[in-house]
């Protein structure tokens, strides 16, 4: 894949983030944290392109004779983890759970296949190619992770403490945070999709929930006194950028049990909160529809729809986005015009 060159960037003390240039799907953080004997990825790129422009990046970090001997997975979406086939003799740490969503979501070539066979005359074919089809996968094995625990790890890389804290379900089932009390840092995953005026990020996606559960992860975040923050995709967070992000998540919380008392269907409910353009800085508001959706599925106690089935709905609501603003159509706010067979 190509995009801009990502940045590395010293944070603390022998901690390192890999930041992409640009946001967008898949585009996440990726940490790197150093000792004079061993080193640590956090999360990695999700093709191996990425993962080999990342892992060259670390190398120049490291000592001679020093390799990344770990790499602790946040959760299993796969921009967090398909990279680590770039670390064959690696160590891969995830909590238990996480092992269920790897299994929700299609393996790495099944995925590059769905994005290069969908009709891109449809919605969903437009949108996988539109936002994954500049990713390589067409000889990317599936990663199993090699260590797995439940409830919290304790871990040193070199001299440096490393607190793994595995979470309720939140962003996916199975997220874990890395708290590193040394950096006084937090790689927080996805429960935080961050953004500031100088970086504006994209709306966040959450596939368990429910947000009660991410806004306690993101309380968990602060609980630790880390007070550098990185999240799964976004600019470097202080405690103060985290506060904010709660803020956001109760609002859209509040919105989704709002409508939901008031009988508007989970879809409709996205399209309205969509048109209400509380964050108009923030791209990709159609994943509002997973968000929303997971939402309710808690407060009707139902079950998780297959991600094809939700990443088309998906795909649909921002067609219907991507139609109203081709100037001269009658449009209704939000979307709503007719999809094409
Ligand atoms: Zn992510």
């Amino acid at each position: 894949m190509t995009i801009a060159r990502a940045n590395m960037s010293t944070i603390a003390e022998d901690l390192y983030v890999w930041l992409p240039p640009k946001r967008g799907w898949g585009l996440a953080n990726c940490g790197l944290l150093a000792s004079p004997r061993t080193a640590a990825w956090i999360d990695t790129p999700y093709d191996p392109s990425l993962a080999g422009e990342f892992l060259t990046e670390s190398r120049k970090r490291l000592g001679d004779g020093v390799s990344v001997d770990r790499v602790i997975v946040t959760h299993a979406n796969g921009d967090h983890l398909w990279g680590a086939g770039v670390l064959p003799d690696a160590e891969v740490i995830s909590t238990r759970e996480a092992l269920e969503h790897i299994h929700y979501e299609p393996t790495p070539k099944q995925q590059h296949a769905l994005v290069a066979g969908s009709d891109p005359a449809s919605p969903l074919g437009w949108y996988l190619a539109r936002h994954f089809g500049l990713f390589d996968w067409s000889d990317t094995e599936p990663v199993q992770p090699t260590l797995m625990f439940q409830g919290e790890l304790e871990l040193r890389v070199g001299d440096h403490p490393v607190h793994v804290i595995g979470l309720p379900p939140a962003h996916t089932g199975g997220d874990l945070i890395v708290h590193l009390p040394r950096q006084k840092a937090v790689f927080s995953g996805d429960v935080i999709f961050s953004s500031t005026a100088a970086f504006p990020g994209d709306h966040p996606v959450h596939w368990a929930g429910p947000l009660q559960n991410v806004i306690d992860a993101c309380a968990r975040v602060l609980e630790t006194g880390a007070e550098i923050v990185i999240p799964g995709h976004g600019p470097v967070l202080d405690r103060g950028g985290v506060r904010a992000h709660i803020a956001h998540l109760e609002h859209v919380r509040q919105r989704a049990h709002a409508l939901h008392a008031a009988g508007v269907p989970a879809l409709e409910a996205a399209r309205r909160v969509i048109a209400e353009r509380r964050h108009p800085e923030l791209g990709l508001p159609e994943r509002l529809v997973i968000t929303i959706g997971s939402e309710y599925r808690h407060l009707d106690g139902t079950e998780q729809a297959g991600v094809l089935e939700v990443m088309s709905q998906v795909a649909s609501v921002a067609w219907e986005l991507e139609q109203s603003m081709i100037p001269g159509r009658r449009t209704r706010a939000g979307g709503g015009e007719p999809l094409p067979a």
